[in-house]
């Protein structure tokens, strides 16, 4: 059994503990924000304080794969979140046969979980709090990292954490899932440690958003699916508890023409003009103003450049390691994949290894996780390229064959229910796209009935409307 830190309380950082106390090792988890997690559902929406966790109000879906990590490692987590009104979506058996082909075995992967982040986040605190071998500690903040003995000549080992009020506590592993801000980089550097590599950029986007509510507790019909490109801007619809759900455009944050949708009459007109999304707004919205959100960073952080730990007896996990822009909605599951994979790598070599258990971490989260950053940054970088060619009137054309197969793919899904589920697959973090795409007659298939994607028509308002429709 291995004492280990976890340096963060949010949805991996607790999710990691408790795969962790289910193994047997002694966890403690240290989180800033000092409130206890509330004891109903509204009461977190409405008064939990996370200043810890910039997102918590803004709109969030846990994708399949986040549920079914859940109710495979940790059930008792899944039912407490369906205790709290959260609900259940599934693309497929709510689609029409003509787009499905009918129920197929396995169909059930494809099931969505939909609530708000934070009454997400209750349920998944409200269980840690109660899970033996794990102790969460709140209102604990970590300042620095403590070193001892070297493991591998000449390069930093930790041994612990330092909190702001001065207490060591010592581990044999740290682990940092102290989310997209976490600063790792500045306590390796005072432990006299290299700083890890990092790759930052701002994701570019602009998020302009409202959460509404039903009177019955009805959601809107989906007509499509929850994320929409509708030329320079992109429609984003998310189910989420007891009765409520959010609307959000995205555009590119330099579309200095469409910033107007900040303005609640503005965004409201523009919502209204877009065929497939309109009917989202038939609710009482929760918040009076357009929730806006810039400046999300796209992170990647390696701790071991060129192959050589910057530290050992510490790793990065989740959004500490790498996070994206988010309109993809896999960062919970991206998290917990990566989790899993510190856990399985504990399973095979303990932290009294520090330099076999770095070397092996590394190379878990390279198979693992690191295909699904570079595939959702990539999705990002192409997807902001195309708006800003959009609103130029040009056409966007970058000559990788990634993109043209991804924009194939996603035209030729309601033409073939291989293709669909296919889709599904890639968007819901199920398979990897070299996977789905490396299935037998599938790449024919997607040439079959996406190769015309460019031919098709575009509903909804063309960029001049779009952009009258902001400033009026
Ligand atoms: C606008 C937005 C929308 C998103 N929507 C989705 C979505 O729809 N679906 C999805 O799956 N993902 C979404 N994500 C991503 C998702 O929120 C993250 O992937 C997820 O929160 C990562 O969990 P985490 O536990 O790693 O970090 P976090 O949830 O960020 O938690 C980090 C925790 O560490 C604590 N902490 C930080 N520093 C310290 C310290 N020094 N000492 C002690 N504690 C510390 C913080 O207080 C915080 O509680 C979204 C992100 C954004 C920005």
């Amino acid at each position: 059994m291995a004492e280990v830190l976890i340096v963060g309380g949010g949805v991996v950082g607790l999710g990691l503990g408790m795969l962790l106390a289910a193994d047997g090792q002694a966890v403690t988890n240290l989180e800033r924000d000092a409130q206890e997690p509330p004891k109903d559902p509204e009461e977190a929406w409405d008064s939990w304080e996370r200043r810890g966790v910039n997102q918590f109000r803004l709109p969030h879906i846990f994708m399949p794969r986040y549920r079914e990590i859940l109710e495979g490692e940790l059930p008792d987590v899944a039912a407490a979140i369906g205790r709290d009104g959260t609900v259940r979506v599934h693309p497929v058996r709510e689609a029409p046969e003509s787009l499905t082909g009918g129920a197929r075995p396995g169909d059930e992967r494809y099931e969505i979980l939909c609530g708000r982040r934070a009454v997400v986040e209750r349920a998944v605190a409200a269980v840690a709090d109660g899970t033996p071998g794990l102790e969460v500690r709140r209102g604990v903040a970590v300042a620095g990292l403590l070193g001892g003995p070297a493991a591998i000549g000449g390069i930093p080992h930790v041994t612990g954490v330092r909190t702001t009020a001065g207490e060591e506590i010592r581990a044999d592993l740290v682990i940092d899932c102290g989310g997209r801000r976490s600063a790792l980089p500045d306590w390796l550097e005072a432990l006299g440690a290299r700083r890890p590599d990092e790759e930052v950029e701002d994701s570019g986007f602009i998020y302009f958003g409202r959460h509404f509510r039903s009177r019955d507790g009805q959601l809107p019909a989906a007509l499509g699916p929850g994320l929409q490109a509708y030329g320079s801007i992109t429609a984003l619809m998310l189910p989420a508890d007891n009765g409520s759900w959010s609307v959000s455009l995205v555009a590119r944050a330099g579309d200095r023409a469409l910033l107007g949708l900040k303005d609640v009459d503005r965004w409201e007109r523009t919502v209204r003009s877009l065929p497939t999304v309109a009917h989202w707004l038939e609710g009482d919205p929760i918040e009076d103003h357009v929730v806006t959100i810039a400046k999300i960073e796209d992170r990647h952080r390696d701790l071991r450049p060129d192959g050589v730990p910057v530290a050992t007896g510490v790793v990065a996990v989740a959004d500490a390691w790498s996070c994206t822009n988010p309109s993809l909605g896999r960062g919970a599951s991206i998290g917990m994949l990566h989790a899993q994979a510190l856990r399985d790598t504990l399973r095979k070599i303990g932290p009294d290894d520090p330099a076999g258990f770095s070397e092996a971490f590394a190379a878990a989260t390279e198979a693992t996780v690191e295909p699904w950053f570079q595939a959702t940054r990539s999705f990002d970088r192409h997807r902001l390229a195309e708006m800003a060619a959009i609103a130029e009137g040009t056409i966007y054309d970058p000559g990788d064959p990634g993109y043209e197969m991804a924009k194939a793919l996603e035209s030729a899904t309601s033409r073939d229910p291989d293709l669909f589920r296919a889709f599904l697959d890639i968007a819901f973090v199920l398979e990897l796209p070299e996977v789905v795409l490396a299935r037998p007659g599938l790449f024919d298939k997607v040439i079959e009935h996406g190769a015309g994607w460019r031919d098709e028509p575009a509903f909804g308002p063309d960029r001049a409307e779009l952009v009258a429709l902001a400033n009026v």
